[in-house]
């Protein structure tokens, strides 16, 4: 295996992989060799995944998380020390999207985006630093953090304001949180996805706008869910040690 794609010794922890693309990654990282927690709140689902993953020889472990409660992320991190060892690669890929005008999204609404894209973000990227340091990050230079943001923090569009200004802000934590730990030996990266088919966007490409949506693309065609696999593999990988602070985007071309 190429050392870009190797996670052999890596204790990963990734949020959201009750489904979608988090689910995708955590089988990925945990082919590449990674030991993986799998947080989420629906650990019906995470406990399924992990499961698969035993069987197939690999360790895995569910935990109930909560990325929008201090508390509940820190828990995560406990458990997931207890039974694999500290974490010292974490993707913070949990998210939420509510589609509609700025001016008809209730508070509620507005809070849960803000609450889980941003702060959630924060929150897990701080456990895991805090995590990294003590576990002597600083001296092996392991740590890595990689935030799957969105192409939409580059853009504009109807209806996503709020999803696109929590894409936004991530970016730039992403960078400021790299440069705040650069000495601690924990890389913080950023990768920035265009539209991938799964629960988040639910069955809108089938409709007339969504179709019209992907013939708008130059290549007319929707991303695969195995489409971030790469990018985020490497940048948990060894083989990323020089790479901090950078945002990528993997999105087939859609936003040109
Ligand atoms: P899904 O809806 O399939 O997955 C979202 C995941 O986030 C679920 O596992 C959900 O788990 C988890 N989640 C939501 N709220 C919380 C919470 N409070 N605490 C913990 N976990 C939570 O969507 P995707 O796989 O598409 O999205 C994954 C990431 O990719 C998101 O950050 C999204 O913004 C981003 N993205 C997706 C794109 C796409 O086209 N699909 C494009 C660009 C970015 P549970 O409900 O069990 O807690």
């Amino acid at each position: 295996m190429s050392k870009t794609h190797n996670l052999d010794g890596r204790t990963c922890l990734i949020t959201g992989a009750s489904s979608g693309i988090g689910a995708h990654l955590a089988q990925a990282m945990a082919k590449a060799g990674a030991r993986v927690t799998l947080g989420a709140r629906r650990t019906e689902l995470t406990e399924q995944i992990a499961s698969s993953i035993r069987e197939a020889g690999g360790e895995a472990l569910a935990v109930p998380m909560d990325v929008t409660s201090e508390a509940s992320v820190a828990e995560a991190f406990e458990r997931a020390e207890q039974a694999l060892g500290p974490v010292d690669t974490v993707v913070a890929n949990a998210g939420v999207s509510r589609y509609g005008r700025s001016t008809d999204l209730a508070e509620a609404d507005l809070r849960q985006v803000y609450d889980t894209n941003l702060l959630g973000v924060h929150l897990t990227a701080n456990a895991a630093a805090r995590m990294m340091m003590a576990a002597g990050s600083r001296k092996s230079g392991r740590g890595r953090i990689v935030i799957i943001g969105s192409i939409t923090a580059q853009l504009t569009g109807q209806g996503d304001a709020a999803y696109a200004a929590s894409k936004a802000g991530v970016d730039h934590l992403g960078r400021q949180l790299a440069r705040e730990w650069v000495r601690q030996g924990i890389n913080v990266n950023v990768v920035q996805p265009g539209y991938i088919r799964t629960e988040l966007v639910g069955d809108w490409f089938d409709s007339e706008g969504g179709k019209a949506q992907i013939n708008s693309w130059h290549r007319r065609r929707i991303m695969g869910i195995d489409a971030l696999d790469d990018m985020v593999l490497y940048f948990c990988s060894d083989a990323a040690g020089h790479v901090t602070g950078s945002t990528i985007t993997v999105d087939d071309g859609q936003s040109l």
